[in-house]
């Protein structure tokens, strides 16, 4: 009888075996400023409303497949323009497998292409669709090397383009016209997937001009504007592209529970609004409250976080952490991000908690 371990070394692909998974700090009892989620609860009368929706759904009955009614909602609550229909995700992060599933061609080996450092979940998906991944280093100041971009582009002809905008984990809006120029360089063998999770941050988009592009496809979740635990994400492009990635899609990847959720806070997306209004707020003074601290480097933000540079990340994210506040040390991610931290933005009296240690930890 062979070991467990050797059935797993035979059984389980090499590079999964290689890497380490995607790791969650333990967050309880610290201020967690660390995964960009909106603080904020919904009021409490609207979540008793929510209640009484939830225990009207039929939780022993498949969803209805189509989605009809809540595409519907989702195309009408948030700019999808006339003639786009929309596909949803559990989270943007599925839409991301399933976009690399969908282009996984084999005789080619094709290829997913991203700037780098970015959301790390393009080069993950890639990798177990089967892809190869190509990252193409920021410039020192974190904005995109486009004629390095272009390069890479006309060398590998890559099946897909990601584009955080504003960017994880920098924090930055690429240009528009840096991105308009990619997608034109991708057209007729490239998709250009310009995701837009942190949109009530930025309130830049790119959804309007799907109508100009082809090979555009925009995602977006609700993840990062209140509802991280629901997990929904959507995206929109082409009829015709989206009707082959539906067909990668598991056909029931939205449960009930999330739909009704969904459809509820559509019903009062205002509160959400306002909340993102609120932390857009709080952004510019931590930002500024930031860049008055000696040593401290803050750049330019469109999302709920801040990215900032320290003489020392290492030591300041242990004394943070010695202080009960979680936030992301970003620092060996890549080069161009040599000690720095990036702090998600929270309610006034968590950031000036937070600054509070911050200081404190810089001080000592
Ligand atoms: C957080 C994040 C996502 C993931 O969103 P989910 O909908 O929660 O899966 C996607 N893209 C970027 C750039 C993100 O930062």
């Amino acid at each position: 009888m062979s070991s467990i371990d050797t059935l797993v070394n035979t059984i389980i692909r090499p590079d999964v075996r290689a890497i380490a998974g995607y790791h969650v700090a333990d967050a309880s009892g610290f201020i967690k400023l660390d995964a960009m989620e909106n603080p904020y609860h919904l009021p409490h009368h609207l979540r008793e409303e929510l209640g009484r929706r939830l225990t009207d759904v039929a939780l022993n009955r498949y969803p209805t497949a189509s989605y009809a009614g809540i595409k519907q909602r989702v195309r009408d609550t948030l700019g999808i323009p006339a003639g786009y229909d929309v596909m949803l995700g559990n989270g943007s992060d599925e839409l991301i497998s399933i976009l690399c599933m969908a282009c996984a061609t084999q005789d080619r080996r094709a290829v997913v292409l991203a700037p780098t450092p970015s959301f790390v979940m393009y080069q993950r998906s890639a990798q177990f669709a089967g892809m190869d991944y190509v990252g193409v280093p920021l410039q020192a100041d974190l904005t995109l090397d486009l004629p390095a971009m272009l390069a890479a582009i006309a060398e590998h002809k890559p099946a897909l383009v990601f584009l955080s905008y504003p960017n994880n984990p920098t924090g930055n809006l690429f240009a528009e016209d840096d991105i308009v120029a990619i997608i034109r360089a991708l057209d007729g063998f490239g998709l250009a997937v310009v995701d837009e999770a942190y949109e009530p941050f930025a309130q830049q988009t790119f959804m309007h001009r799907l109508p100009e592009f082809d090979n555009l496809v925009v995602m977006r979740t609700v993840s990062k504007l209140g509802l991280a635990g629901i997990r929904l994400g959507y995206m929109s492009a082409a009829p015709q592209l989206l009707a082959e990635c539906d067909k990668v899609r598991p056909p029931y990847n939205i449960n009930v529970l999330t739909q009704a959720a969904a459809e509820f806070a559509f019903d009062h997306v205002e509160v959400l609004n306002q909340q993102a209004a609120a932390l857009r707020a709080a952004r510019a003074d931590l930002m500024a409250a930031l860049a008055a601290l000696p040593g401290v480097e803050v750049f330019p933000s469109a999302a709920n976080f801040i990215l900032i540079r320290v003489p020392n990340s290492d030591d300041a994210h242990l004394k943070l952490l010695s202080h009960k506040v979680l936030i992301k040390n970003v620092s060996k991610m890549h080069t161009v991000l040599t000690n720095c931290l990036r702090i998600t933005v929270s309610t006034p009296e968590e950031n000036s908690a937070f600054l509070d240690a911050f200081a404190a930890s810089l001080a000592s």
